[in-house]
């Protein structure tokens, strides 16, 4: 589904990404693990066309994505959930979601999907009229991957989702992550420095250091790997 290629991608003079190849099967969950500073939100930033890569490829079933304009690439089936999930805190909710909509023209197929985030985060329904940002971190977090899903993508990028919560709520998040993937066979780009739950989640991990992927695996593997553990499981 989705392919870079030998990407690089630079921040003026810095080069934040050094060449990497990943691969993206259609309905699958593939997890980026790596330190802080390692080039995973620039990863998705480059595949969103925030932050194009100077050089490589990005192919998104077929169709390269390199100069694309971001809403055309949201358009094409990607959505992100950025970082600091960054909801809209003066919209209430359910104009949150709405915003999420923006690009579909069909009425129903957009009740009928606010009817399935509610059914997802029941407390978004209970606190549909509330501004978003009077939400406590994981309802936003909430709120930020409900929009993203809003836009019926087949592709979503999540960055960081466990980021800043409570171990109770990002388990539940995981949960939900893993949910929508079964019910709705979206395919999912998860980042994360939250490699235990990541890898536990997803079907395939891509391990990043300073900009290129040092390891790649079958999750299940990279949990038993011992390199894998020292570094980021705590083990
Ligand atoms: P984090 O978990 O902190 O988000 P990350 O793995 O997502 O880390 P990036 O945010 O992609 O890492 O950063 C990769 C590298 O690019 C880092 O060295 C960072 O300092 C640098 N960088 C990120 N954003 C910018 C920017 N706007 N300008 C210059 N350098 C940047």
């Amino acid at each position: 589904m989705l392919e870079l290629r030998s990407m690089k991608t630079y921040y003026g003079n810095i080069q934040a990404i050094k060449g990497i190849d990943i691969l993206v099967e259609r309905g699958e969950i593939i997890t980026l693990i790596g330190a802080n500073g390692a080039g995973k939100s620039t990863t998705l930033m480059s595949i969103c066309g925030v932050v194009p890569p100077r050089e490589g490829e990005i192919i998104f079933e077929g169709e390269s994505l390199v100069d694309m304009d971001p809403d055309r690439i949201v358009a094409m089936g990607i959505s992100q959930v950025p970082e600091g999930r960054r909801i809209f805190p003066h919209l209430t909710v359910k104009e949150n979601l709405d915003m999420g909509a923006l690009l579909r023209r069909d009425k129903d197929g957009v009740r009928r999907d606010i009817d399935y985030v509610y059914s997802l985060f029941p407390i978004l329904a209970e606190r549909k009229g509330q501004a978003g940002g009077t939400l406590s971190g994981g309802e936003q977090q909430m709120l930020a991957i409900s929009r993203a899903i809003m836009a019926r993508p087949k592709l979503l990028l999540l960055d960081e989702p466990s980021l800043g919560l409570a171990p109770l709520i990002v388990q539940q998040i995981f949960e939900i992550i893993r949910q929508i993937n079964e019910e709705n066979g979206t395919t999912i780009f998860l980042v994360e420095q939250n490699a235990n739950q990541a890898l536990k989640v997803a079907d395939r991990g891509y391990v990043m250091e300073t900009g290129r992927i040092s390891l790649t695996d079958t999750a299940s593997n990279l949990l038993a790997n011992e390199e894998v553990k020292k570094a980021y499981l705590g083990v």
